[in-house]
């Protein structure tokens, strides 16, 4: 899709710190860390969030989320991750590719479940 930021990092057209990548996949750190891992994990093919998840592409949902766990034992995440998914305003999303933050490395507090 043209003109999105998520689409340009998996098209290689934006550099990024790339974490993992399968076909169907791209994982890579984010730029504003909010904790210390924070990877972003995405379908290389544009999806806007999950409130656009369908029967049709769902499998690049779940090829994420297989992503997710291969990446929690590639980076030895072994204490635990919060795994988010922002859709919509509400939810603060602001690039609207489907995206699930991966956050560990310290203790997250029980706020925001
Ligand atoms: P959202 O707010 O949509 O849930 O998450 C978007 C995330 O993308 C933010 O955490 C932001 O820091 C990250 N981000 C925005 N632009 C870039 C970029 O050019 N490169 C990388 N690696 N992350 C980005
Ligand atoms: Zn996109």
């Amino acid at each position: 899709m043209e003109n999105c930021l998520f689409c340009k990092i998996a098209a290689g057209e934006i550099p990024s710190s790339k974490v993992y990548e399968d076909d169907r996949v791209l994982a890579f750190r984010d730029i504003a860390p909010q904790a210390p891992v924070h990877i972003l994990v995405i379908p290389k093919r544009h999806i806007p969030s999950v409130g656009a998840v369908t029967e049709e592409n769902s499998g690049l949902a779940a090829a994420c989320l297989e992503a997710v766990a291969r990446i929690a034992a590639q980076e030895h995440l072994d204490g635990g991750f919060r795994l988010i998914s922002n859709c919509g305003p509400d939810a603060g999303q602001t690039v609207p590719h489907l995206h699930f933050h991966i956050l560990a490395g310290r203790n997250m507090g029980e706020t925001l479940v």
